[in-house]
């Protein structure tokens, strides 16, 4: 009883941290600051407080604007639940794990600069460095903190890196951003070898599936064109963002515990 009171908190506290996250991710680099009201990207009408109200206000509002009815975008809610969801799982792992209060807090930091550089690169297609570099320094220290053999880690973090860099290197850039290079040295100090291996499989897997799909779709839309039928509009650009394939790696391993790795040695 007294377990779910706190999850519930937890889960609420993470929504609230997602509201934030949004206005962090979308005003970074704009020259706005976190202070301001919020308001309408279309309208421009300063929202009331209970038009902020996380998950709630979208669902309740059909996902638009009180005023002008425009469109509000996806990201909103879905950052704020994800966050949400992403806290809620780290204190229940902990009720498992009984991790130390300085881990907890390390985790619940890492996951909201995941979810910032995952929904980042989703927008711009880019990894802002100072998200992706705290990001490998709080790893780093993380597993300093957590008592495991770091020399693994570290290993860990080198080979990743060498390895997405050596791939951003061949392809001139094609195949794989640099941003997903650094991103790369902050997992495997995350997680450790193995697991990271693991994550990294789930993330090309992912997002090979996620590729063929977009192919076979602008086919479809190909062959329509050619028959005659108007294109409603294009699917997607080119380049699909790598970050949200390798975060949801190492959310299946994180949280899920998979591990495909083992699999192949043993
Ligand atoms: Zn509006």
């Amino acid at each position: 009883m007294m377990v779910s009171a706190i999850s519930l908190l937890v889960f609420l506290f993470g929504l609230i941290i997602g509201s934030f996250l949004n206005v962090a991710i979308y005003r970074y680099r704009t020259g706005y600051t976190l202070r301001g009201r919020s308001q309408c990207l279309i309208c421009g009408k300063t929202l009331r407080w209970f038009e902020l109200i996380p998950l709630a206000s979208f669902i309740i509002q059909g996902g638009k604007c009180r005023a002008c009815g425009g469109r509000i975008s996806w990201q909103y809610p879905l950052v704020e639940l994800a966050t949400a969801l992403a806290l809620w799982g780290i204190y229940r792992q902990s009720l498992f794990t009984h991790n130390n209060l300085w881990l907890l807090i390390l985790d619940a930091v890492i996951w909201v600069l995941l979810i910032a550089i995952t929904t980042y690169d989703l927008r711009h297609k880019i990894i802002p460095d100072e998200w992706v570099y705290t990001f490998a320094g709080l790893a780093m220290i993380r597993l300093v903190v957590s008592g495991a053999d770091w020399k693994w880690g570290f290993i860990a973090g080198v080979i990743l890196f060498g390895f997405f860099g050596g791939l951003w290197l061949i392809s001139k850039g094609k195949w794989m951003g640099f941003g997903d290079a650094k991103f790369a040295l902050g997992i495997g100090f995350f997680l450790g070898l193995e697991p990271a291996l693991s994550a990294m499989m789930f993330a090309f897997w992912s997002g090979a599936l996620v590729g063929l799909a977009i192919i076979a779709i602008e086919r479809f839309q190909f062959s329509a064109r050619l028959a005659g039928v108007p294109a409603r509009r294009a699917v997607l650009g080119r380049e699909i963002p790598f970050a949200p394939f390798l975060t949801l790696g190492i959310a299946l391993v994180y949280f899920a515990q998979l591990h495909v790795v083992p699999l192949f040695i043993s």
